[in-house]
């Protein structure tokens, strides 16, 4: 009976948690990504939804198996590497994640968010993904190239977030503060 998979592994994630599916020593045949509950692969062909895996299984492994399967039955070809940061739109980004369903009510989520962003020193460098997706980001204090969920960043009950919570290697908090005043003063 043929084997309908080949060996692969999963690389390590970039910025926007995209897993590189990896055969033999560094050949990519795509990568993996989580979209709200559900499991995207992108390979030669374009992106496809691999979908929700089976209950009880991890959903990279579960896609990356996918992945495996159409490369071992030819159907995709590798691809160069490219990480998240390096697809990072550089001028306006677009206002929705092409994933996102192009609505009204989502345009103005969008609109909204990115207003928010301004005043805490974002610029988006990406779509807006909706909540609970990440969001690839620019911080404008440090200019790093980070990958956030809105939820994080909003703070909670009409508190602003902790300066602390940008992101990992950027300025201290009483730095932060005192160039962004929507933190508010330190409690
Ligand atoms: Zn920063």
């Amino acid at each position: 009976m043929k084997d309908t998979s080949t060996a692969h592994r999963l690389g390590t994630p970039d910025v926007m948690r995209r897993y590189p599916v990896i055969v033999g020593e560094v050949t990519i045949i795509g990568y993996v990504s989580r979209w709200h509950r559900t499991w995207d692969a992108e390979s030669s062909v374009g992106t496809h939804r691999v979908g929700r895996p089976p209950k009880g299984q991890a959903g990279d492994a579960w896609a990356a198996q996918w992945l495996a399967e159409e490369y071992a039955a030819g159907r995709i070809e590798p691809i160069a590497a490219r990480t998240a940061g390096l697809n990072a739109t550089y001028g306006p980004a677009p206002l929705l994640d092409p994933r996102l369903p192009d609505t009204p009510t989502n345009r103005t989520r969008a609109l909204e968010v990115w207003a928010l962003l301004g005043t805490f020193a974002w610029t988006p460098r990406g779509g807006y993904p909706g909540s609970d997706n990440l969001m690839l980001l620019q911080c404008d204090l440090c200019g790093a190239i980070v990958a956030r969920f809105w939820s994080k960043l909003r703070g909670r009950n009409g508190c602003p977030p902790s300066p602390g919570a940008r992101h990992k290697g950027c300025l201290d908090a009483t730095e932060v503060r005192r160039r962004v005043p929507a933190y508010g003063p330190a409690s």
